[in-house]
């Protein structure tokens, strides 16, 4: 059995975003009565059947997700790409280390690679053991197009369009985790068959976005890939909980900040 926990379901800048007129934050067209509105930067954990977790992202919200879904450790992390909303927890790993004792197994593309180290070139020198005063990544390049072998589950690396740049999808049997996404090639879609569930980027109801899906385009991926259960993520301000909730069709649903999900 693997475990999925979504650890946050919100766009790039969260709901409620900085802002608001009275500073608390500002809802865009959410509900903030409704506490599934409330959704911090995308990022999901992996547990797999031997209970060690793959941690999917290292977003600014790390800590807070982290406690707030009662996970007490990492055994490795992936990065889908190295916008901001997925790397700048990145620090947050330091803690991983030590609760690991080892520097973090760290799953990423040599492009991925080569934006962190500009950013945060202190995570990559050399572990010459002792305490971890800074976070320390033992990484492995992956590209798109692989099936790699990750805590023991056969991890499938999806390639994804996310306007300008390239990013990464995964599958691992049949729960699939495609965030910051607005283009799905033929090699995607065809490794994206007989899901039981489906995570997707979903930003925005409204027009196409050019670099996140909008419901249309989701609809259109599972018309195509009839998932059992399509989940949607990296939600942004038109998104409301409830309304998705009402309108969608049957087997697509939004995702909330701390959804848990068990797949055999
Ligand atoms: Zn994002």
């Amino acid at each position: 059995m693997i475990k999925i926990t979504l650890l946050g379901t919100g766009g790039s800048a969260g709901s409620p975003q900085i802002g608001g007129a009275d500073g608390t934050g500002d809802w865009g067209e959410l509900d903030p009565t409704e506490p599934r509105n409330r959704r911090s930067r995308p990022s999901i954990v992996i547990e797999a059947p031997d209970g060690r977790r793959l941690l999917v992202d290292t977003g600014p919200d790390l800590r807070l997700q982290l406690t707030g879904c009662g996970i007490p450790r990492i055994d490795a992390v992936m990065y889908t790409h190295a916008h901001a909303d997925h790397i700048a927890g990145l620090d947050e790993i330091r803690i991983l280390n030590r609760l690991l004792g080892a520097p973090m197994p760290a799953f990423l593309t040599a492009a991925t690679l080569g934006e962190l180290r500009q950013r945060f070139d202190y995570a990559f020198k050399p572990w010459t053991g002792g305490s971890f005063f800074r976070p320390v990544l033992d990484t492995r390049l992956i590209s798109a197009g692989e099936t790699v072998d990750i805590l023991g589950m056969q991890v499938k690396i999806l390639p994804q369009g996310h306007g300008a740049i390239e990013t990464l999808g995964l599958r691992v049997k049949d729960f699939a985790y495609c965030t910051d996404v607005a283009w799905l090639g033929e090699t995607a879609l065809a490794a994206l068959e007989n899901l039981d569930v489906f995570v997707v980027d979903c930003f925005t109801r409204a027009t196409p976005h050019p670099t996140h899906a909008n419901l249309d385009q989701v609809l259109l991926w599972v018309a195509r890939l009839a998932p059992r259960r399509t989940i949607l993520t990296h939600m942004g301000p038109n998104m409301d909980y409830r309304w998705l909730c009402k309108n969608l069709p049957p087997g697509v649903e939004p995702g909330y900040d701390g959804m848990v999900m068990k797949l055999p």
